[in-house]
């Protein structure tokens, strides 16, 4: 059982004109089992919030404290973020030329245990998973996000989720196409994870369509860097049919 308190959030990203002001006062608690879904229209901060999470250099918070089980989050490094039970795809690098698929999944469920994992258990537990994901056994000898598709990096991102078995993992959705087919898969990894695992689930998603597949318990609108309605499943219900467009302009002013 575990719990993620975000706190009255406030985080500034570095531009060239120096820091400017995003995140403007989240609340937030997730437990394990639940499934939470940020959505809102783009710009609204929304991956702002998963780089601040993930301890990304180019965000600041400026104030308010996110602690993992009263554990405080942001003091911890970005390994010591995975190690404590967080998951965020943006934990680890773009790009790692030279370092297979197979290899990089060792060598960070190593990193995360704290211990390598039982070599044969695993190469099992990587098979099945993989296949599950409907990913080719070949990917895993690839060179990890080199020329991966949008689809790939999506799977390999479920694929990690499942191997890791974070306590919380926040998702941003990439909002870039996945078609229907890969959606649907991984949105079956999503909800396998729930099921064998317990794991609490934020999913940050501009569209509502992911959540036909992945049901939230909760859902908050996220408009101008903080959250401006919370509700059940029904309020991405209603987003669907109504957009983002009453909120448009309706975030109280910067204090
Ligand atoms: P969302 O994910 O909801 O679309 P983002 O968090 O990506 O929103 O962006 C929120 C705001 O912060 C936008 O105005 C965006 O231009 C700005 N922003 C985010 N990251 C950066 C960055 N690295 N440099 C400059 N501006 C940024
Ligand atoms: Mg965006
Ligand atoms: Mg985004």
């Amino acid at each position: 059982m575990s719990t993620l308190e975000i706190r009255d959030l406030h985080v500034s990203v570095e531009t060239k004109e120096g820091p400017k002001p995003i995140l403007r006062g989240v609340d937030l608690t997730i437990e394990s089992g639940q499934t939470h879904a940020i959505m809102g229209p783009n710009g609204s901060g929304k991956s702002t919030l998963a780089s601040a999470l993930a301890g990304h250099p180019k965000y600041q918070v400026t104030s308010g404290t996110v602690t993992l089980d009263g554990e405080d989050v942001l003091a911890m490094t970005v390994d010591e973020r995975a190690r404590a039970g967080l998951f965020l795809a943006m934990q680890y690098p773009v790009e790692v030329p030279g370092v297979s698929v197979a290899n990089f999944l060792r060598t960070a469920k190593t990193a995360i245990d704290g211990e390598a994992p039982k070599l044969r258990t695993w190469g099992r537990e990587v098979k099945d998973a993989m296949s599950n994901l409907r990913i080719d056994s070949a990917f895993s000898e690839r060179s990890v996000n080199e020329g991966f598709s949008g689809g790939e990096k999506k799977r390999h991102e479920i694929l990690q989720m499942e191997l890791f078995k974070p306590q919380i993992a926040i998702l941003d959705e990439t909002d870039s196409g996945l078609d229907v087919d890969a959606l649907r898969v991984v949105s079956e990894g999503v909800n396998r994870a729930k099921e064998n695992t317990d794991v609490g689930v934020l999913l940050i998603t501009h569209y509502t369509r992911i959540l036909r597949y992945i049901k939230p318990d909760f859902v908050h609108v996220f408009v101008d860097g903080r959250i401006a309605e919370e509700g059940g499943p029904e309020l991405a219900e209603r987003l669907e049919d109504e957009g983002y467009d009453k909120y448009v302009g309706t975030a109280a002013p910067a204090a």
